[in-house]
């Protein structure tokens, strides 16, 4: 069978198609999108990813890409593992001593780049005579800061031996977590002990309560959110508070929306700068502003709310829907 040789872009002469080092050589691995058939073509590699001898056992390139990937990451794992443990400020002002740790201190940070680089290199399409052949493809891809994984297993197996975490807690935990947010359930793993069986487990059902509660306030929030009370401004108020004047209409606006604690008025500040921009921003901050008084006034000392706040039925009646629909979602 006659081989193909591939098109190497300029930028890319002389370096490995798998990893982004040196080549000095190539392999020889059938591809089956060239005239309908398999071809034989030959891609450039460095001697290490062809010492992998990943290229013996399998058939095609497109499985032949992932296997050295992996292999790589494995390989490297100690390299790799210095970005994961150290920062390069940590590592320079580190005080080792002794010839080997000098070394490390030294060298540490690069050979860690260098790693991190052959794992994240992105091969060049692939063109014979111009020709594109196919492009190359990765179907889904699992990072954890800043490295890019083929698969979810290869992630699971650095991760855990990296950071020494128990690899099916860590899988389960991933799963709560989503693979986006692969860092934060590392740093979980890494905070909970889960040495033993009991321990994982326990571990486990903390985090799911959490995971639990966080969407029950979502969806109280979200519930919260929709609340739409008409509160006639005719029956507000204004309120005198010191050298304060909180106007009716931003008690109204809190009214209706439901803000009953500074919670809610956090969460609703983009709401309220929108409803009030016309007013200019220097007299939405004011209204702003006099709310969080009246707000913190309100919350502070109940005898005021009970005997001074001229509202107080207005807000009795807002308190009761607000907990009528917290009930509601909760159900
Ligand atoms: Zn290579």
């Amino acid at each position: 069978m006659e081989v193909l040789e591939i098109d190497i872009p300029f930028e890319y002469r002389f370096k490995c198609w798998f990893c982004g080092e040196d080549s000095h050589t190539y392999i020889e691995v059938n591809h089956s999108e060239i005239n309908g058939g398999l071809s034989l073509i030959s891609i450039p590699t460095c001697d290490e990813c062809q010492s992998y001898g990943c290229h013996l056992s399998v058939i095609t390139l497109d499985e032949l890409r992932p296997l050295i990937k992996d292999k790589i990451i494995i390989r490297s794992s100690k390299e790799l593992s210095i970005g994961a443990n150290w920062t390069e400020k940590e590592l320079t002002e580190s005080d080792f001593t002794g010839n080997a740790f000098e070394g490390f201190k030294r060298s540490g940070w690069e050979m860690f780049l260098i790693a991190k680089e052959r794992v994240n290199f992105k091969a060049w399409d692939l063109c014979i005579d111009g020709i594109p052949i196919s492009e190359v493809v990765n179907e889904e891809i699992f990072e954890f800061d800043g490295l890019t994984f083929s698969n979810f297993n290869s992630m699971l197996d650095y991760l855990s031996k990296t950071f020494f975490l128990d690899k099916p807690f860590l899988k389960r935990v991933l799963t709560l977590y989503g693979n986006d947010r692969t860092i934060e359930a590392v740093k979980f793993c890494r905070l909970v002990p889960h040495e033993t069986e009991t321990e994982r487990e326990i571990a486990f059902e903390d985090l799911v309560e959490s995971f639990r509660e966080k969407d029950a306030l979502a969806l109280n929030n979200k519930i919260l959110d929709k609340l739409v009370l008409y509160v006639d401004i005719d029956s507000i108020v204004p309120v005198q508070l010191k050298n304060n004047t909180i106007p009716a209409l931003s008690i109204q606006w809190a009214m209706q929306n439901g803000v009953i604690n500074f919670e809610t008025l956090d969460r609703l500040e983009d709401n309220f700068f929108d409803t009030f921009s016309s007013e200019g921003d220097e007299k939405a901050f004011q209204l702003f502003n006099a709310l969080e008084i009246y707000l913190d006034k309100r919350l502070s000392s109940l005898s005021w709310r009970k005997n001074q706040d001229p509202n107080f039925a207005l807000w009795e009646y807002v308190e009761s829907q607000c907990k009528l629909i917290r009930t509601r979602g909760n159900k």
